[in-house]
């Protein structure tokens, strides 16, 4: 019986929403383990789009981000990655990510994949409520995070215990700053782009 909200029968898809900045093996335990546990037929990960002003930290083009994202889940038939985030550009907003992938696919339910520290923000998201009639919502353990009920409405989320990978993306760009290895933290052909591209490697 899969966890969460009783099956409708519906085609069942994960939505991953991260900057991947880069991607790391966090992020695909927790997409893996969620999509064991709920019985999801596929997850797509969606690489956030650029946001338009300079913010306090520097997000990389979103065509590399786009691209590690494809690198690292290419070899799973479960997994597969959208570009409408980043077509869309801007900042992402959750609701217009789930309004898209719920108009590209009729008849499945959707179930937002969501770590502790960003399932904490949700009530502080706008249209709140539109966002759980779009998706059911999954936060997943995080190190580092606490995952406590945080009050949200009945049923719309469920919290999922992953194993804990304590790897960040922050982390990954300060180490290849610091010209320390990120093998392992993140899929090979991910360390290989980043080197090719020379990402994180500081001014
Ligand atoms: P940054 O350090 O740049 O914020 P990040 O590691 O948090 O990067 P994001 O792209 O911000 O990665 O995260 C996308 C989603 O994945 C978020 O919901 C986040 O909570 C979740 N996530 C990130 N790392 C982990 C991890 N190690 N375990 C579980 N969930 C994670
Ligand atoms: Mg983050």
């Amino acid at each position: 019986v899969p966890a969460g909200p009783a099956s409708t029968g519906k085609r069942r898809l994960g939505v991953m929403g991260g900057t991947f900045d880069p991607i790391h093996h966090g992020h695909l335990v927790a997409a893996s383990e969620v999509a064991s546990q709920f019985q999801l037929d596929e997850v797509v990960f969606v690489p956030t789009g650029q946001p338009w002003q300079k913010t306090e930290t520097k997000v990389s083009a979103a065509e590399d981000r786009y691209l590690m994202t494809v690198i690292a889940t290419a070899e799973n038939p479960q997994f597969s990655v959208s570009r409408i985030d980043i077509e869309r550009g801007g900042p992402t907003y959750t609701t217009d990510t789930l309004r898209e992938l719920r108009d590209l696919n009729p008849d499945t339910d959707l179930f937002f994949i969501t770590g502790a520290d960003a399932l904490g923000q949700i009530l502080t998201w706008r249209y709140t409520d539109e966002l759980f009639s779009l998706a059911h919502f999954i936060g997943v353990t995080r190190p580092g995070h606490t995952l406590a009920d945080p009050g949200l409405p009945e049923g719309g989320v469920t919290l999922v215990e992953v194993p804990a990978l304590a790897i960040s993306s922050t982390d990954c760009r300060a180490r290849v700053a610091a010209g320390d290895p990120v093998w392992y933290l993140v899929p090979d052909g991910v360390v290989r782009y980043i080197a090719k591209r020379n990402l994180y490697r500081g001014t």
